[in-house]
């Protein structure tokens, strides 16, 4: 591990695959929960936790943890017992910092029926160490929840809410999905607006991706689903901006919008920490069935099969079945594609940074910000003109720091970030 690596940040991602029924739209690695093997699986990720942490202490790679992040599926439907245990085993196993951010995953209607079952839950959450939510809220129109396959309602959100301010949460995450078949750019920015009532901390939204080998993408094969048109999906989107920009929110990445603290120009304290080192290309330990991770200049996945998962760990072995060793050009090609996503863009410096980190980088030893670019842009010779082309245009903006997109760039990020793959 080269010096560079000691000074990221790590986190841990942990999977949970399991849901209470699978929604129409969804791609993720995820089951019903009902008659599926759920304790049989948090017993495994106890090992998988166990090897992972041994191996990071053999190297001498063992650093401290700064997020740990539960998602899935519904990390939310898994028994109490199970979970503490887990969270037990993860912090006897690694260290984590006590200031760590804890999200866990939690959809509507998945926390109990009762107020009291639910209070009891969330006060166990809390002894667990988690001090993020994040609620898979989608959208507040009943009518389109069913028709997303979604098992929870508005009502649900709204009591979801009231009790997990009342239990203390200071840190929540909502979901909007926009360009659902059928919506209209009001009825989205109508949804926000009751999402805005709950004042969350931090509000995700994405625009609804129909991918193949689920229900709806059969339906658009067979011509029973019309997506809405790019054009008022974008617009819709720059709506969505402006209304979470003038309501005190920082767009501080494509998708993400976190309320401001106390001082409006610091960058707000509410930005999501762990998904900051996707973004940032500081570390990750993945943790469960088809989980990715990052570490010590390796990426790797885990098999998405649950058969091969437990064999894996019965037989003492880690479940990874795809991993490969960062190159330079990985490594800043990285850099540049997750740095666009952020508001603030990519530096040179920070790019070139993560270049020189990997292996088998050309050792250049770059001191001033003049260097930092004249590096980068040596290593992207062939994307420059093209770049400047974008800038041109007013898509991207290359100044002396460093790259970001435009509001307008946001649009076609895509063809932009692929030039530097
Ligand atoms: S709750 Fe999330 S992970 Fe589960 S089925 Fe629905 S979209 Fe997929």
């Amino acid at each position: 591990m080269t010096a560079g690596n000691m000074d990221k940040k790590r986190g841990i991602y942990i999977h949970m695959p399991f849901c209470v029924k699978k929604c129409r739209y969804c791609a993720f690695l995820s089951f019903d929960a009902e008659g599926s093997p759920r304790k049989e699986y948090t017993d495994a990720l106890e090992k998988e936790i166990k090897l992972r942490a041994a191996l990071e202490r053999e190297n001498g790679t063992d650093r401290p943890i700064d997020t740990i992040y539960i998602g899935g599926g519904t990390p939310s439907v898994m028994d109490i017992s199970s979970m503490s245990e887990l969270i037990k085993t993860v912090k006897r196993s690694f260290t984590v910092d006590p200031d760590a951010e804890f999200t866990l995953e939690a959809n509507p209607a998945t926390l109990g029926r009762k107020d009291g079952v639910m209070l009891a839950k969330l006060q166990a959450y809390k002894f667990m160490g988690i001090n993020r939510l994040s609620m898979g809220v989608q959208s507040m129109d009943n009518d389109r929840l069913h028709y997303l396959g979604r098992i929870h309602t508005a009502e649900n959100v709204s009591r979801d809410m009231d009790i997990i301010r009342r239990k203390g949460f200071d840190n929540v995450n909502l979901d909007l999905m926009f360009s659902i078949p059928g919506e209209t750019g009001d009825d989205a920015l109508r949804d926000l607006e009751e999402i805005l009532e709950f004042s969350p901390e931090h509000i995700s939204c994405y625009s609804l991706q129909i991918e193949e080998g689920t229900p709806f993408g059969e339906m658009a094969a067979a011509g029973e689903l019309t997506e809405v048109p790019d054009e008022e999906d974008r617009e819709t989107y720059h709506r969505i901006c402006r209304r979470l920009e003038a309501a005190g929110y920082e767009h501080y990445e494509i998708s993400n919008f976190a309320r401001k603290g106390d001082d409006p120009d610091a960058p707000s304290p509410y930005r999501s920490h762990h998904n900051g080192l996707y973004w940032n290309m500081d570390e990750y330990i993945g943790l469960g069935l088809g989980a990715s991770g990052f570490i010590n200049g390796v990426r790797y996945k885990n098999t998405s099969d649950l058969e091969e998962y437990f064999a894996a760990l019965d037989e003492g072995r880690l479940p990874v079945a795809e991993e490969h060793r960062n190159s330079a050009f990985d490594n800043i090609s990285e850099a540049v594609f997750t740095g666009l996503r952020r508001r603030e863009g990519i530096r040179y410096e920070e790019a070139v940074t993560a270049y020189m980190e990997a292996d088998d980088a050309e050792r250049m030893e770059p001191a001033s910000a003049d260097d930092f670019r004249e590096c980068f842009w040596d290593i992207f010779a062939e994307a420059r003109e093209e770049a400047r082309g974008y800038a041109d245009r007013g898509l991207l903006i290359i100044d002396n720091e460093g790259l970001k997109l435009t509001e307008q760039g946001v649009d076609i990020s895509n063809s932009i970030m692929s030039l530097f793959v």
